[in-house]
């Protein structure tokens, strides 16, 4: 049965019921082959290659207020925003060590004075490293005016995770107010799809109230909205946040939100195929060789950190963040003894296109 669905996922679209079924396995040998299966499709459609997108956490100051989110607005967490030469030197330090990417976050603002400093520090990134450095950004909902300054200025990539493609499950973890609408985050990823960024979405997975039907759909709307690249991983607990408080966090809560994370990565790579696919380091923050597994059920991306060390303790999203004690010069070390570890090499000094996009500009 499992193997039936499993030859039909190279020869077929898969099926709504063929992916509950996929979420749905709970035997080690059963998730073995659904991994190695994945395994295979990544390396027939985007090959063994890893590519690395150093992530910078420049800024903890958030406007939203999400449920979940350690730095959410009403969080007592203190905060601080970095300089432009501070950012500067991070994207600098990826670029000389082959990096062929960075990720720049932040919470979010939308005020003229931060979209405008976004927008210096995009094009000096892109001036000091001959626009050879590509950059995804993920910086939450903007104007289509914004999103196009920061795309004629150097960023060619987005990452705007959905959280949840269920829009009754999102009412639930965000506010009821306008600055937390679902229409306009989905709206948002129309226009940047428009701009011509390389589009990136992606959902928490593990949610309280979250049913495996619900992750089947968030996989088939990937599809339906044809993105380029998959930045998802299981919900954390951070427990002084309003989900946190309450949400279960024992060992099997959070082995249950750690398989359902890894058999996401594996139909997302069997139903999609040829888009890149993150191993995030939420992965890593409910079991220490997370990243690793997530490689081995079809993730290609890997985010290491690479937030100077002052300020890595104060982006916290969740409980337990891995890597916050590591210097930039022991994430790479680490990650590309992992990454060699499953059989895969790293990309470096190449920008790993999502093949998707790709494909897509040319047809
Ligand atoms: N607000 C912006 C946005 O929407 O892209 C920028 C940064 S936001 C902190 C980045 C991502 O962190 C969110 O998209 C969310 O999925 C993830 N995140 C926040 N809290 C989390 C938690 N407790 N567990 C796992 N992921 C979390």
């Amino acid at each position: 049965m499992i193997e039936d669905i499993l030859a039909k996922s190279q020869t077929a679209e898969l099926t709504f019921d063929d992916m509950l079924t996929l979420i749905n396995l709970t035997k080690q040998s059963d998730l073995d082959k659904l991994y190695a299966a994945a395994y295979a499709t990544k390396e027939k459609h985007v090959g063994k290659k890893a590519y690395y997108r150093g992530l910078i956490e420049f800024s903890n100051v958030c406007v939203k207020d999400c449920y979940y989110c350690g730095i959410r607005k009403s969080s007592a967490q203190e905060r601080y925003s970095m300089t432009k030469d501070e950012i500067l030197e991070m994207a600098i330090w990826a670029y000389k060590n082959n990096y062929g990417s960075v990720t720049i976050q932040s919470g979010e603002r939308q005020d003229a004075e931060y979209c405008e400093f976004v927008a210096d520090i995009i094009a000096e990134i892109s001036n000091a490293t001959n626009g050879k450095l590509a950059m995804t950004i993920c910086l939450g909902e903007q104007s289509l005016a914004v999103y196009q300054k920061w795309f004629d200025n150097g960023a060619t990539r987005y990452l705007l995770r959905m959280e949840t493609t269920n829009p009754a499950l999102y009412k639930k973890i965000h506010p009821d107010t306008p600055l937390h609408s679902f229409e306009n985050r989905l709206n948002c990823l129309k226009v940047l799809r428009q701009i011509g960024y390389q589009v990136g979405t992606g959902v928490m997975i593990g949610l309280p109230g979250q049913t495996p039907e619900d992750m089947v759909n968030d996989i088939v709307f990937y599809k339906q909205n044809d993105v380029d690249m998959i930045g998802m991983g299981p919900y954390v607990v951070h427990k002084n946040t309003p989900m946190g408080q309450n949400a279960p966090d024992d060992t099997h809560a959070q082995v249950a939100r750690f398989n359902y994370g890894l058999k996401m990565i594996a139909i997302t790579r069997l139903h999609l195929k040829d888009v890149n696919i993150a191993a995030t380091t939420a992965l890593q923050a409910l079991h220490p060789l997370g990243r690793e597994m997530g490689l081995k059920a079809g993730a290609n991306i890997l985010m290491p950190i690479i937030t100077l060390q002052d300020y890595r303790n104060k982006y916290q999203l969740y409980d337990n963040k891995p890597c916050i004690d590591d210097t930039p010069e022991h994430c790479k070390t680490c990650l590309t003894n992992r990454v060699e570890s499953v059989g895969d090499v790293v990309g470096f000094a190449e920008t790993g296109d999502s093949v998707h996009f790709l494909r897509r500009k040319v047809a």
